[in-house]
């Protein structure tokens, strides 16, 4: 069985890093817990680069071990309306049905780059911000979806037949917005820094109008919150 760190009493972790709310407040739990984070962000050529640099200013301020940021490009593909300029993002309210924003196999795609990193590291946990509760119906944010990557991350890896247990951490999954703005601002998340907007500009201001920004919008406003989003206009 490897090693999982020099140090034991602060084994290395895996977080998945987008530069938004909810992945900023996993970053800070995984700090909380006393693991070294090794963060990875994938530029997967979404409409903005403002995530990633949100991703780099969240690391600068909420610490961590290492920050990488990987690029493979969805767009390529194509197929969601964050990866293909022609296909407008929503903005008349939160509908039903899987929306036009979810892009094809994104947290399978993003879960296995980390797997790969965790193998090399190595690490046993990965940390991920998937949320089931206020989001936006995609189906690789569901628990079952979770569970079954990490049963396959413990088929799939030398580092698991080898004797080390993987582990997919999802530690906001059951958890509303507004409790997740909460945690994350017990834990010191400057929610400033963090973007959630589909359509944000070069500067990371947000549009007010799509799902996601309505979402985090009535989060802060649920939690009793002041929101500290930087809006267009
Ligand atoms: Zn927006």
């Amino acid at each position: 069985m490897p090693a999982l760190s020099s140090n034991p009493a602060r084994p290395a972790a895996v977080v998945l890093l987008s530069g938004g709310l909810d992945s900023a407040t996993t970053l800070a739990i995984a700090q909380a817990s006393g693991y070294a984070c090794h963060c990875l962000t994938v530029d997967y050529g979404q409409r903005h680069r403002a995530e990633i640099n949100a991703a780099a200013n969240l690391v600068r301020t909420l610490g961590a071990d290492e920050h990488r940021v990987m690029q493979v490009q969805l767009g390529d593909f194509g197929g969601s309306a964050l990866t293909d300029a022609r296909i407008a993002v929503p903005t008349d309210g939160v509908a039903g049905g899987i929306p036009v924003t979810y892009v094809p196999a994104r947290n399978t795609i993003m879960l296995a780059l980390a797997l790969a990193w965790a193998e090399v590291l190595p690490s046993g946990d990965i940390f991920v911000g998937v949320n089931a509760v206020d989001y936006s119906g995609y189906p690789d944010c569901r628990p079952e979806f979770i569970k079954a990557f990490e049963e396959m991350a413990n088929l799939a890896t030398k580092i698991a037949v080898e004797g080390t247990r993987l582990r997919i951490r999802a530690p906001l999954i059951g958890m509303s917005k507004a409790e997740i703005i909460r945690r994350g601002s017990e834990l010191g998340v400057d929610f400033s820094l963090t973007v959630s907007c589909y359509q944000a500009n070069d500067v990371g201001q947000a549009c007010g109008v799509c799902d996601s920004c309505r979402l985090r919008r009535a989060g802060f406003s649920a939690a009793g919150i002041p929101d500290p989003t930087r809006y267009i206009g």
